[in-house]
């Protein structure tokens, strides 16, 4: 039985979001990469910035990236990949990053939770792309699974961030999120934030600011409802902007215009948005 689901909120021609992470390199979108950016375009969802993990990702993110206008990569050794961070393949990296689709660093960061590298590599790895960030003059996209006191700490260790950064996939409390506003960087809201138990992060984006929120989907996990379980894809950001506007008592055009703004101005996207080919 084919299952009916609620059709995705009205837009007008000026809205517009920013999906700031998806891992469009995977290979959930393999064969249909090119109509996941078109429907995203056609519901708002007109830039994505996608998300390197490791090397072969990365470069696969820069790849992607020069094919699309509308699309921009990011470069990292996510922490369950930390092992594989040599100084080699930090050189590579830096040396990928010149390209100019690259608007940022990451993800990096640690998860206490998968525990997938020993976490004394995962530290050193998270400080290491932290002061390349720094060299490389790039913000910062950081993963946290359950080492909230540790991310605290390294960044704090490391110094102020010149370009700034997001915490994205946020999980930590309303404390934590103003710690780090308090560190300059921004507060990502995934699909996670539509889930009926997502207390603490309801109560998170009730919190922040509007001037320190991005919004993500994450793509291709962690689809929001009514899409949970689902492959997650850029165009269902409209969701998470929906309960962000609901939670806030805003309308869905102030928290799109808000956080695309912020976007735009954290990772120094230029003012394009058409998805002609490069
Ligand atoms: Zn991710």
């Amino acid at each position: 039985m084919k299952q009916t689901l609620p059709p995705l909120p009205q837009i007008s021609g000026q809205f517009e979001l920013i999906d700031t992470h998806c891992h469009l390199d995977m290979a959930a979108y393999q064969s249909d990469l090119d109509s996941v950016i078109e429907s995203a375009v056609q519901y708002g969802v007109k830039r994505i910035i996608t998300i390197g993990i490791d090397y072969p990702s990365s470069r696969q993110a820069v790849n992607i990236a020069n094919q699309y206008a509308n699309i921009f990569a990011t470069i990292g050794f996510h922490p369950h990949d930390a092992s594989q961070a040599t100084i080699e393949a930090l050189k590579e990296l830096a040396e990928l990053a010149q390209n100019r689709s690259v608007v940022g660093y990451g993800e990096i960061g640690l998860d206490y939770v998968k525990n997938y590298a020993p976490r004394d590599v995962q530290i050193k790895v998270f400080k290491q792309q932290l002061n390349l960030a720094k060299d490389l003059n790039l913000p910062v996209v950081i993963h946290d699974r359950e080492a909230h006191e540790d991310v605290r700490n390294l960044l704090r260790s490391v110094g102020p961030l010149p370009k700034g950064g997001v915490m994205h996939c946020f999980s930590g409390d309303v404390q934590l999120a103003q710690e780090m506003i308090d560190l300059g960087l921004h507060i990502s809201i995934p699909g996670v934030a539509t889930f009926a138990n997502a207390h603490a992060l309801q109560e998170v984006i009730r919190f922040v600011d509007l001037r320190h929120l991005l919004l993500e989907t994450d793509g291709p996990f962690l689809a929001p409802v009514p899409y949970r379980g689902k492959r997650n894809e850029p165009k269902l950001l409209l969701y998470t902007a929906q309960m962000v506007a609901k939670i806030k008592q805003l309308s869905i055009d102030t928290v799109a215009q808000a956080t695309t703004t912020n976007a735009v101005r954290l990772f120094q996207l230029p003012e394009t948005t058409t998805n002609d080919p490069r």
